[in-house]
């Protein structure tokens, strides 16, 4: 793999600003009771100043070029993997650290081609986490954190919010990175619910109705839904129901109307 690809295939950009690297570490906020696990610790940006306050790190990089840039402190209390995030089983990492009873958090600058499977991938084993805290491609963190009524409301923030209280804290311009990517980046924060907002009963389901209420953003829920194989007398009944304007669009529902509708159709 040459360097150029390898940036690319692995979005490799290192930050390189003191002022935002302190940024996100006082956002992470780490404390001798955390155990944070890292992704992409890449040559130890964040992973060194993490590990000197908090209880525990774990870095997952999957680079081996980068592994020698991450042990040449021997540090203690960081254990460094070399593995693919993606094929990493989160429950058997936690589980393993049986004798940690403190907060476990999941942070990274993430890779840009990663962050959608990551992220899905997180929503799947979200009991684990009290906070994750990710640097990512600004559209993806805004679309996270966005509110009904916004163009950037979508599955993504819905399935996020029901479950975590998301904040987008700051904007991370490319000349902070080395080299710098072509895109702004924004650190999310996601502090987890002591309780989830609605209780869903069926996640995939309900991802799966979200992602169809999607579809097609230029037409309207009604048309989006019928696309969904729903009856359409059971559609024209949920909306008198809820008493739904025909001509709305997915974003303009709130994530509780989402709920309702879903538990309308589906557990009936
Ligand atoms: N944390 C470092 C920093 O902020 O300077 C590096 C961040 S860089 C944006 C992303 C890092 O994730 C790189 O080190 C890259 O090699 C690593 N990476 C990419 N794909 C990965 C994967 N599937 N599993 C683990 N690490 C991965």
């Amino acid at each position: 793999m040459t360097k150029r690809t390898k940036i690319k295939a692995l979005g490799q950009h290192f930050l390189k600003n003191q002022t935002i690297l302190k940024k996100i570490i006082r956002s992470i906020s780490p404390c001798k009771e955390d155990l944070i696990i890292e992704i992409g610790p890449g040559k130890g940006a964040l992973t060194f100043p993490l590990a000197e306050k908090a209880g525990k790190v774990i870095a997952i990089e999957i680079d081996p070029f980068l592994i020698p840039y991450l042990q040449r402190k021997n540090i203690p209390n960081l254990t460094i993997l070399e593995k693919d995030i993606l094929r990493v089983d989160f429950n058997k990492l936690v589980e393993k650290e049986e004798n940690f009873k403190g907060h476990v958090k999941l942070v990274g600058n993430l890779p840009y081609s990663l962050s959608s499977p990551l992220l899905f991938k997180v929503l799947q084993v979200k009991e684990l986490f009290s906070e994750c805290v990710f640097l990512l491609q600004k559209e993806v963190a805004e679309r996270i954190c966005s509110r009904s009524g916004s163009k950037k409301f979508a599955p993504l923030s819905i399935l996020f919010q029901i479950h975590f209280s998301a904040r987008k804290r700051f904007v991370v311009p490319p000349e902070c990175f080395t080299p710098p990517p072509k895109v702004n980046s924004a650190l999310v924060s996601l502090k987890k619910r002591d309780a989830p907002l609605y209780p869903i009963s069926k996640e995939e389901s309900f991802h799966n109705f979200l992602k169809g209420a999607f579809k097609h953003r230029r037409k309207i829920l009604r048309n989006n839904l019928e696309k969904l194989n729903l009856p359409i007398s059971l559609i024209d009944e949920a909306y008198n129901k809820f008493t739904l304007e025909k001509n709305l669009r997915a974003e303009q529902l709130s994530i509780s109307q989402f709920v309702e509708l879903f538990n309308f159709f589906y557990q009936a």
